[in-house]
């Protein structure tokens, strides 16, 4: 969440909303202490595979070079500062994965993009709603728009699940509001994934879900209620203070290995032996 105080507005991004829906206090350790935020493997070949993408796409190399411009990126990731966090990933697979995920965007994905869209599309769109007082925007980057719909590129371990990515995915429906806003697609259109999953061969996959103005709709609502917490969090300034917000351990990605900023969070109180199933359990 951004706030410009000279225009009134406060601006989200799809990856906030869903920081804070999942756990708020992530969303604050995020702002206050970004220099615990570390690229994990799995991000890093996702960044990797999608500057390849980017190069065909924007026709900067032949179709053929794509993975070239992938592993070009990777190693640029590997030589920054801090480095790249292993987690379940072999190491030894890593440059492997960003070759053989860029070819399969390639080979499964490619051929089903439409031509003539927008790479790396960044927006700014008015919601049409305020939250104490300032106008709500959202902000963001499509990683390709076309009039037929948006794109989104993902590198993945498993299969997306349709049912899911229909029924709830923030993404989609703030990228299509702001795809409608913009003039480019209609109220009602569609928001791909293509996914690329990682294994010993790695496969494309596209999932299309809809949206409507219903979608548009909700996902503002959720925008709205997510920014008045944090004014009440923050008393109207925006800024988080050290007093945590909500704690939720409950999803998958309260790990040491998915979340930055477990060693000052509930890594602080509970370490590996701890989470051991007793004898007695079971
Ligand atoms: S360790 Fe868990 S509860 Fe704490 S910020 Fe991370 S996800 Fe949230």
């Amino acid at each position: 969440m951004r706030i410009d105080e000279e225009t009134k507005r406060v601006f989200v991004r799809q990856s906030w909303l869903k920081d804070v829906l999942l756990c708020p206090e992530r969303a604050r350790l995020s702002y206050t202490k970004p220099e615990f935020k570390v690229t994990n493997d799995s991000a890093a070949i996702g960044t990797a595979v999608h500057a390849g993408i980017e190069a065909i796409l924007t026709n900067t190399v032949p179709l053929v070079d794509g993975p070239i411009v992938s592993l070009a990126k990777f190693r640029q990731l590997e030589s920054e500062s801090p480095g790249i966090n292993h987690t379940n990933i072999n190491p030894d697979h890593w440059h492997g994965h960003v070759v053989a995920l860029t070819n399969a965007w390639i080979q499964d994905i490619y051929p089903r993009v439409p031509s003539g869209g927008f790479c790396e599309k960044s927006f700014e769109v008015f919601t049409g709603e305020s939250v104490n007082g300032y106008e709500l925007w959202f902000e963001g980057t499509m990683d390709y728009l076309h009039p037929n719909g948006v794109w989104d590129w993902k590198t993945a371990a498993r299969k997306y699940s349709l049912l899911e990515k229909q029924t709830q995915d923030v993404q989609a429906s703030i990228y299509s509001f702001a795809a409608n806003k913009m003039g480019v697609v209609k109220e009602k259109s569609i928001f791909n994934f293509g996914v690329m999953i990682r294994g010993s061969n790695a496969t494309g996959q596209i999932v299309s879900v809809s949206r409507s103005k219903a979608h548009g709709d909700f996902v503002i609502k959720q925008a709205m209620s997510a920014v008045a917490y944090a004014f009440a969090m923050t008393n109207n300034t925006g800024v988080p203070t050290d007093e945590r917000w909500l704690v939720n351990d409950q999803h998958y990605l309260c790990s040491q290995r998915w979340c930055s900023w477990w060693s000052v969070c509930k890594g602080a109180h509970i370490s590996e032996p701890d989470n051991e199933i007793g004898e007695n359990n079971g």
